[in-house]
């Protein structure tokens, strides 16, 4: 669709969503009058400016039910955040908002190159959490077959992905990262498994973490977005190509802000994701900030599509860690990480405050054929981190190296930071 004709369509669905929560939905009628604006002012999509903002704090607020835009006869299922940060957020669906977010899963998983003759195994967790139901409905709508095994019992899940003849795995990256150490001590050879595609998202990894994978599964990894405010996983896929995920923006329309401002920032400029859901029936959010922070590409894809583009989340703006006055993302320490030979991708962030002063600590695995007695070269591996690490970030943490499979793996979102400040009050 070019981008006249889709603007045209968001317009129209702009149009009709906003009526239905001023009409359906007292808190945002309340917050529309007090804005001072009434269905009447929306017009074109570019109108969406003038309406207020919605924040995860509302939905804290109105929990469980009170943003539910339709009557709950009509929702059919619910589901519930993570709760990465904060109390959990529920969502209500109608039949149709099932029907969407198949529709759009399917675009991912067609993206991917799979279809009815493969088999996808869905390794996220089942339940109030979108990733396991939300990646099994597009599996289903697309006609491949699903190996719904959701978290858990990494010997069961190696048995399945090679016994079923598996092409596609679908788990957060850093659990994709541990099933192919876990292959690798089980010492069955990657020739006996048919896998070549990786559908991995709930959080964010950086390109240098999706070669390392590509490298130790050898297969191509895609990225899918997705949030359970909006719908789960399918909001965005990666290509082929593999330069920035396209968002389904018919369906969920993306605005950039400063995240302290909340202003539009110029197109192609770095700040906070925001979606408006055109198409929702049961919760619709008009304007929800996700706290996730990218960059939208507007220029035609060499894949084709015309839909824009995201730049792999950088984090989350409560993800950011101010060190020393400094503002560091765990996403840079992956990418340093990643990129230096004598690493495996496992690291832990520790801050704390001593004497009125931040430390920062970084634990990182040695790779088994670097992790030596020689204290020597233990030092110098530490200290050329130390470097690195100071000259992309601009503050020098404290370097522990730590044995190869020491730390903490994860089967869902891994946590890479302990915040000890976060305890402190002074
Ligand atoms: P939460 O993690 O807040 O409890 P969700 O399970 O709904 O709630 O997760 C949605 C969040 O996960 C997104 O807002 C984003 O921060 C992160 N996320 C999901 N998919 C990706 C992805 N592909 N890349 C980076 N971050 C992602
Ligand atoms: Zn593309």
């Amino acid at each position: 669709m070019s981008r006249d004709e889709r603007m045209e369509l968001q317009s129209k669905r702009l149009r009709k969503v906003v009526e239905r929560v001023y009409y359906n939905c007292e808190p945002y009628r309340d917050r529309m009058q007090k804005a001072g604006v009434t269905p009447a002012d929306i017009n074109t999509i570019e109108d969406i400016v003038k309406l207020p903002f919605t924040c995860k704090q509302d939905l804290r607020d109105y929990y469980p039910f009170g943003l539910l835009s339709s009557p709950m006869s009509e929702i059919v299922r619910v589901h519930a955040s993570s709760g990465t940060t904060g109390k959990p957020i529920v969502v209500g669906y109608t039949r149709n908002d099932l029907a969407i977010w198949n529709e759009v899963g399917a675009r991912c998983f067609t993206a991917y190159g799979l279809g009815k003759n493969d088999v996808v195994q869905v390794s996220y967790g089942y339940g109030l959490f979108t990733g396991g139901l939300g990646a099994h409905g597009a599996v289903e709508t697309i006609g491949g077959t699903v190996v719904p095994i959701s978290t858990g019992n990494t010997e069961k899940q190696i048995l399945m992905l090679r016994d079923m003849g598996v092409k596609a795995l679908c788990c957060t990256p850093s659990y994709a990262l541990y099933l192919a150490e876990s292959i690798e001590k089980s010492g069955i050879p990657m020739e006996e498994f048919k896998l070549r595609v990786g559908v991995f998202g709930a959080e964010p990894w950086t390109n240098e973490m999706r070669r390392e994978i590509e490298k130790k599964l050898g297969i191509k990894a895609y990225d899918i977005y997705g949030l359970t405010e909006i719908c789960g996983p399918g909001v965005g896929h990666e290509c082929e190509c593999q330069c920035g995920t396209h968002l389904h923006e018919d369906h969920f329309f993306p605005e950039i802000v400063n995240p302290e401002t909340g202003e539009p920032v110029e197109p192609g400029q770095p700040g906070e994701l925001v979606f408006t859901t055109l198409t929702k029936e049961g919760m619709p959010l008009i304007r929800f900030r996700t706290h996730d922070l990218t960059r939208l590409i507007y220029d035609k894809c060499e894949c084709g599509r015309t839909s824009v583009r995201m730049e792999k989340i950088m984090g989350r703006c409560d993800d950011m860690l101010i060190i020393r006055g400094v503002n560091v993302f765990p996403s840079q320490v992956e990418s340093v990480i990643c990129e230096t030979e004598e690493f495996e991708p496992h690291f832990f962030i520790t801050v704390d405050r001593v004497n009125n002063t931040d430390t920062f600590e970084i634990q990182v695995e040695v790779k088994e054929q670097y992790y030596t007695s020689d204290i020597n070269g233990m030092l110098k591996l530490q200290k050329s981190l130390a470097h690195k690490l100071q000259s992309v970030l601009g503050i020098q943490p404290t370097i522990r190296l730590v044995e190869p499979r020491s730390l903490k793996r994860s089967e869902g979102k891994q946590k890479r930071v302990l915040d000890k400040r976060v305890f402190k009050n002074d």
